[in-house]
């Protein structure tokens, strides 16, 4: 079986510690797959291939070459799936209902889908200055996106609902592209014709910023947390 590994937490997010904690170098060595956002959230991450993408809110996306480059908050895994999926058809209503068999309730699992997509609906975050708000603040101004007919692929995550605070509980998934050239954080899609597989994880890996003095400094108004990350988080179908 095989491990997710994450850096950072959403809520740390939520506590407005949004400066970069782990480089690109440190995240590809613990997978070549994931979604994440920048320091400032500074956009929208996905990784492919080992190759790092970021999606910025002018609706532009770049390559992150730079090794150094920083990161608050990151999932990856090395993309050696489990089940290769019956369907070449899903959109984000009917995602859960045609992976049901595979009880994915109470554990992590990756997702990625490859091919054609009739309809993909993105946002992504604007980078913030210091002070850094608080990430509901800034979920309620950031820039959506829409593309049809849209070839790429689509790569994310399933957590269960008791990991809601140390990320979001539920689906999270990010999509980019073939061209590279439209990529951000989901909010629904519709795909007509794709390959898609699904890993299941049976480690979590949780890594700490520790050495960060803000981080260390943080105290979180938990009882915020879980209606602050459904307000920030929760997708629009
Ligand atoms: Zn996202």
């Amino acid at each position: 079986m095989s491990s997710l590994y994450q850096h950072g937490t959403l809520a740390m997010l939520m506590g407005k510690q949004m400066q970069g904690t782990a480089s690109v170098a440190e995240l590809l060595a613990h997978g070549d797959t994931g979604i994440g956002t920048f320091e400032g959230l500074d956009g929208e991450g996905i990784i492919l291939d080992g190759k790092v993408y970021q999606a910025l809110s002018n609706g532009q996306v770049v390559q992150v070459t730079d090794q150094d480059v920083l990161l608050p908050f990151v999932s990856v895994h090395f993309h050696e799936p489990t089940e290769v999926l019956p369907f070449s058809e899903v959109d984000f209503g009917t995602l859960s209902s045609k992976l049901e068999k595979f009880q994915l309730d109470n554990i992590f699992a990756a997702i990625k889908f490859h091919g054609k997509f009739s309809h993909v609906h993105t946002r992504v975050v604007a980078k913030q200055t210091i002070p850094f708000p608080s990430l509901l603040d800034v979920s309620k101004n950031q820039p959506e996106f829409h593309r049809d007919d849209v070839a790429g692929t689509l790569v994310g995550y399933y957590a269960p609902e008791i990991f809601n605070g140390p990320t979001a509980a539920g689906w999270h998934v990010h999509f980019l592209s073939d061209d590279k050239k439209f990529a951000g954080h989901v909010l629904d899609f519709s795909a007509t014709e794709v390959d898609g597989t699904l890993q299941l994880f049976d480690d979590f890996i949780q890594h700490l910023p520790i050495d960060n003095a803000e981080f260390r400094d943080m105290s979180l108004d938990l009882d915020g947390l879980s209606s602050g990350i459904k307000a920030s988080e929760g997708r629009k179908a």
